[in-house]
């Protein structure tokens, strides 16, 4: 045992948690808690959480990872959607780490419009089953969110993480593009949750370009192009383009520069916006 192993969660105080508010995880809210204390300082020292951060982390749970956190003496915004867990938690960090800084909100992290405060990091495990809305959510609602380090499933991570052109791309990628860099950080055994997931983990880092390369009316027209373009995912944009311009769409691809023939998968985030700003200037 480390010195400060006592300041976050092991497994058998996951389960004592859990037993006495008598949580059961479920499923619905993708509930299943980090027991394993290394994995949480891995998590945060990938995360590059810096004392003088404002971390803003979806899904707090019993709080295996906010204390990791906030052991970094950053400020830490937990945003968790069980009024119960969101309950509980500011108790359990004051009593591991009374020095502890941190808000509890208890909200819905895909619905949430304001925080008490700016936030700089977003650092979270994410539920599984909507951890891609609520990043674009988050990134679209909160651009003060430079950087991150988020836990997902790994086919959702390689899936931000892929270049055009990648099996795997498609509607998350390029629309993770649009806000900045991302990468995978590293893999996460299953063993290291309770319960165990019959998926999967990865950690996704990200970090925001310095200026949005687009304006905010430029963003919705591309990820709507995006959108046609990728449900139709077999045609090549010619095509699936045509629902949405009222114009001629191989005379748009000309003048974005762009082949007639491309397909969804070749494309960048910024072939989208050239597309997107040829329509905006009646091309
Ligand atoms: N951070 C904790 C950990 O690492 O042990 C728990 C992570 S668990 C994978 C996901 C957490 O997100 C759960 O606590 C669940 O209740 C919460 N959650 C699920 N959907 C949510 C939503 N839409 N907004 C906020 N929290 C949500």
């Amino acid at each position: 045992m480390t010195e400060k192993s006592h300041t976050l969660l092991g497994p058998v105080e996951v389960r004592e948690l859990a037993e006495m508010m008598q949580v059961t995880p479920t499923k619905k809210l993708g509930q299943n808690f980090v027991v394993d204390p290394n994995t949480v300082r891995k998590i945060v020292r990938l995360a590059g959480v810096r004392e003088e951060d404002s971390v803003l982390e979806i899904g707090p749970g019993l709080g295996s990872l906010t204390l990791g956190i906030t052991e970094t003496g950053a400020i830490v915004t937990a945003v968790e959607i069980d009024h119960r867990l969101a309950t509980q938690l500011a108790v359990t960090v004051a009593t591991c780490q009374p020095e502890a800084k941190l808000d509890v909100i208890n909200a819905d992290g895909m619905q949430i419009t304001s925080l008490p405060r700016e936030v700089n990091v977003l650092v979270a495990n994410l539920p599984y089953n909507v951890s891609v809305p609520i990043l674009m959510h988050l990134l679209e609602t909160f651009p003060s969110i430079q950087r991150g380090l988020v836990m997902v499933q790994a086919e959702v991570g390689h899936r931000l993480a892929a270049a055009p052109g990648s099996k795997v791309y498609g509607v998350p990628s390029v629309k993770a593009a649009w806000y900045g860099d991302w990468q995978i950080s590293g893999q996460v055994s299953r063993q290291i949750f309770w319960p165990v997931p019959n998926v999967d983990s990865v950690l996704v880092g990200f970090e925001k370009y310095d200026k949005p390369i687009g304006t905010e009316a430029e963003r919705l027209l591309t990820f709507e192009l995006i959108d046609a373009a990728f449900g139709q995912r077999r045609k090549m944009i010619r095509q699936s383009l045509q629902q949405v311009v009222a114009g001629s769409v191989p005379e748009l691809l000309n003048s974005a520069a762009l082949s007639e023939t491309a397909r969804p998968e070749s494309l960048s985030v910024e072939d989208f916006l050239m597309i997107a700003r040829a329509i905006h200037n009646g091309n």
